[in-house]
């Protein structure tokens, strides 16, 4: 594995100098001005700052005022009044900004991926990843605003005489709570639905990466959006998110099991719904039929994007007997062939990670399982000669239930590899543990991998691709079965969940009860024959 010589991307924001490998201690920076153009999005009158730092060098790269519980409130408030506003709009209207933003984020790609790289850390095609799932989720949601929201005809109680249609309205305002992993297509993607409903939004993206999620919404203003629809606050999870979690009229949140569980408890008090996109600990299978280059190219991709800090990331890896030792080989060389670098360029196949912590937990995870008896194939070290949070892709083998990456999300680029012998007791020991989010599944017969996936415990399932077939396809449903999460976001289900379907129901000519003298027994007996004659007619 070596470093990359980073290459400037050409973007407009950074000042200083931009590749540190030629100035050695040189630090990243942002223009002041730039900072102050997406904070004034925030809704932070509390006098206090938090720091952002940037995982290329360490440094702080910005300052963000933070929200006062009061500031949440007044979030509320404001989203409210624009939402009454905008539910009258069109659909039509809304597509339209929609349709500005798609191409308002493939028009800012250099600035939004220099902002993603400089706040995350990642490595630069990981980054433009994020641009490419916000501007295909605004052109999905533009596309099919009438197939999921017009108002549809349903058949009546009594044919002819009852007209029934079913509308769908939007909720109101629309908490959505975001995780740093991928800080712009997170905080942005599940609230672009919601607009199209014809809600409001109050955001709280995760401290660590908010400039990602300002940027977001400067951009949905930028497209035509009222400025007031999008409310962003900033602050501890454990204060504003709470904050959210009590006013909104629907959570959307995306992070930790953990969390996702007090999330639920608290929506739950005030009866309102959530959809929770969480953790896992995903399992690939190379089955005795796989192209083997094929596969271990997806392996790579699978284990390693954004340094493992995916929550579709595999973390484990079961390969048939017959073809283990040709598979590892090709695993292991794609692996340390890869570059490893914290700087903005394009060269970068793997970047950092986001923080200390997030360090600290990948050296227990990896000193613990060698301290049991684990054996690392590849990698294995942190590298800080590439940057303070680089660790390298590291393949391990001899995993068993005692170590903690067994069954714990590491959420690093750290993998385990288990041989099987027949492939129902590979799908079984995929199917152990807690998490049911994504997996992955390479065979040449796509017709047997359909059927396995079938049994396999997931709500995405990639066959002969490590995550991207399920994610990018945005009509499709995406989220978790288990303890990985609750509802999905994309497709039909990812905008219907921020509505509540109303039923109007319209009775022509006669009323649902006795007339023209009829006695209720003689009505019983007319409606048994008519719910018979129902029937006969196949009617449902
Ligand atoms: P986290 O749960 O610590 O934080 C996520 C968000 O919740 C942050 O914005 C945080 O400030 C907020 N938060 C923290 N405490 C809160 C509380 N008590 N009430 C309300 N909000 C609160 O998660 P993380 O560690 O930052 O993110 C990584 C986790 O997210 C991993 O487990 C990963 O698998 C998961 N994730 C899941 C998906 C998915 O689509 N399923 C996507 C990305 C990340």
């Amino acid at each position: 594995m070596s470093a990359s010589s980073p290459s400037p991307s050409g973007g407009p924001l950074v000042e200083g100098p931009r590749d540190p490998e030629h100035e050695p201690g040189a630090t990243y920076a942002l223009e002041p001005e730039y900072v102050a153009s997406l904070t004034r999005r925030l809704v932070a009158t509390s006098g206090e700052e938090s720091p952002v730092f940037s995982p290329l060098d360490g440094a702080p790269l910005a300052h963000v005022p933070q929200s006062s519980d009061g500031d949440v409130a007044e979030a509320f408030a404001r989203a409210r009044r624009a939402q009454q506003a905008w539910s009258r709009t069109s659909l039509d209207q809304r597509a339209a900004m929609m349709l500005r933003l798609h191409d308002l984020v493939l028009d800012r790609q250099d600035e939004i991926t220099d902002l993603i790289v400089l706040e995350s850390g990642k490595a630069r095609k990981h980054a433009f990843d994020e641009t490419l799932h916000v501007a295909m989720t605004a052109r999905y949601y533009a596309r099919t605003a009438h197939r999921h929201l017009d108002t549809r005809r349903h058949p009546g109680v009594v044919p002819g005489l009852t007209r029934v249609d079913v509308n769908r309205v939007p909720k109101g305002v629309v908490g959505i709570i975001s995780p740093w992993n991928y800080p712009f297509t997170m905080a942005l993607c599940d609230g672009l639905p919601a607009l199209v409903a014809g809600n409001a939004v109050v955001a709280k993206p995760d401290a660590q990466t908010m400039l990602s999620a300002l940027l977001g919404a400067q951009l949905l203003e930028e497209a035509g959006f009222p400025a007031e629809l999008w409310q962003v606050v900033a602050g501890p999870g454990s204060r504003v998110g709470t904050g959210i979690v009590e006013r909104a009229d629907y959570v959307c949140f995306t992070g930790s099991t953990a969390t996702g569980r007090l999330v639920a408890h608290g929506c739950a008090e005030r009866l309102i719904g959530c959809s929770l996109e969480l953790g896992g600990k995903n399992p690939m299978l190379v089955l005795r039929d796989a192209d083997l280059e094929r596969a271990a190219e997806g392996a790579v991709r699978a284990t390693f994007s954004n340094a493992g800090q995916l929550c579709v990331s595999v973390e484990r890896l079961f390969v048939a007997d017959q073809v283990y030792d040709r598979f590892v080989e090709r695993f292991v060389a794609r692996t340390e062939a890869m570059t490893l670098g914290a700087t903005l360029g394009w060269d970068n196949d793997m970047g950092s990670l986001i923080s200390q912590a997030q360090l600290d937990a990948v050296v227990h995870h990896v000193e613990e399982a060698v301290a049991k008896g684990a054996r690392v194939l590849t990698g294995g070290r942190a590298r800080p000669d590439l940057g303070p949070y680089m660790f390298e892709p590291t393949i391990l083998e001899g995993v068993t239930p005692d170590m903690a990456c067994f069954q714990d999300e590491t959420f690093g680029p750290v993998v385990s590899l288990y041989r099987f012998h027949d492939e129902a007791d590979a799908v079984a020991r995929a199917n152990e543990g807690e998490y049911g989010l994504n997996a992955a599944i390479y065979s040449q017969d796509g017709a047997r991998a359909r059927a396995i996936a079938r049994h396999v415990k997931a709500g995405t399932v990639n066959i002969n691709e490590a995550f991207g077939a399920t994610f990018a396809s945005i009509d499709a449903p995406m989220g978790g079965m288990r303890q990985s999460g609750v509802g999905r976001r994309q497709g039909a289900e990812g905008i219907l969940r921020y509505t509540e379907t109303q039923s109007v129901a319209t009775q022509r000519l006669m009323p649902i009860a006795p007339v023209l003298g009829l006695s209720d027994e003689r009505f019983a007996k007319v409606m048994t024959a008519n719910l018979r004659l129902l029937k006969k007619l196949g009617r449902a």
